[in-house]
């Protein structure tokens, strides 16, 4: 039987998009954590698979290959995280390139918005702390300007500038929700809905989300997220089996000075739900450290 009890984290970024942490930093620093399956999630980017798998496999951790892609639904962007797919798959690939394509213009846009209101070589100043120059991110932006000291933290420059309304926000066009998941089932994974609590729809475009998502082939919702509260957990939960999908859990990790939440930190998933890692048993790399080998064969 497969277990709840099982500490995943299918949830984290490395610098191979806009995490601070090599896949090699990432996988020792679940280890340490304790973590049991780990899923690095790189946005747009499978780059970094491989390095993530070599690196778990060595040191004891089991791995799902994971990514997360950047969606727009109804005006808003949506992240759909893909895991257990195949990283080399022409398709999944092209489509993460196509997705890829507009942030370097979307960034000196963004670059242009800073400037009008005083802030000067900020696409510069951004780039330099992208570790991929095709995933210009709004967070390196912001580690732009906290470096600089025109704002305290990150949160205060997504709060002061990179949000909608504000002057470094440009409005973009991710990939569509059919084709992102479509580019991970067809790849041979498991298509989640990230952090759902975090976005600013209405009870009925959610309930839209939530039914499209799963008429185009997704499997899972992410339940326990470093972004959402406790009352949040229940919520998606219940969300999770109205709609009769998996659940996931995964910290959204970037950086140890950045993040609240900490590799591995999360409650356990409720018993009442499936856990994805059932639905990709299959699809585990097992580690090859001595001792018992399956961490999900509980
Ligand atoms: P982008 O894909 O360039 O639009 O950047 C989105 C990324 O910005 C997210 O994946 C988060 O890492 C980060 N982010 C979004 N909102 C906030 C916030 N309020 N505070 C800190 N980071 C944020
Ligand atoms: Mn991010
Ligand atoms: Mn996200
Ligand atoms: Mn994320």
């Amino acid at each position: 039987m497969v277990t709840t009890i099982l500490n995943a984290d299918l949830h984290c970024h490395s610098v191979v998009s806009d995490g601070t942490l090599t896949p090699e930093a990432l996988a020792e620093r679940a280890k340490a954590q304790g973590v049991e399956l780990w899923a690095l999630t790189d946005h747009d980017e499978v780059g970094g698979q491989h390095r993530a798998a070599t690196a778990a496999r060595a040191i004891g951790l089991h791995y799902l290959t994971g990514v997360e892609i950047s969606v727009t639904f109804v005006g808003q962007t949506v992240h759909i995280v893909g895991l257990g797919f195949d990283p080399d798959n022409t398709a999944l690939k092209a489509g993460l390139t196509q997705t890829r394509g507009g942030r370097n213009q979307r960034a000196m846009e963004m670059s242009d918005g800073l400037a009008r209101v005083g802030i000067k070589g900020a696409y510069e100043g951004a780039t330099q702390y992208a570790g991929n120059p095709e995933l210009v991110s709004r967070t390196h932006f912001a580690r732009f300007l906290v470096e600089t000291g025109i704002c305290r933290d990150t949160n205060e420059v997504f709060r002061k500038y990179l949000i909608e309304g504000k002057p470094g926000y440009v409005p973009h066009r991710w990939a569509s929700l059919k084709d992102a998941v479509g580019w991970i089932t067809d790849a041979g994974g498991a298509a989640i809905i990230a952090h759902p609590a975090r976005y600013k729809f209405s009870t009925n475009e959610e309930f839209a989300l939530f039914s499209e998502f799963k008429s185009h082939g997704g499997l899972g919702v992410e339940v326990v997220t470093g972004s959402h509260t406790a009352a949040e957990y229940l919520t998606y939960a219940d969300m999770a089996i109205e709609f009769g999908l998996a659940a996931s859990r995964g910290s959204d990790f970037h950086s140890p000075t950045e993040s609240h939440t900490e590799l591995g930190a999360l409650p356990y998933l409720a018993g009442s739900l499936q856990p994805v890692w059932e639905l990709l048993s299959h699809r585990i790399q097992a580690h090859s450290a001595p001792g018992p080998t399956s961490a999900v064969a509980h």
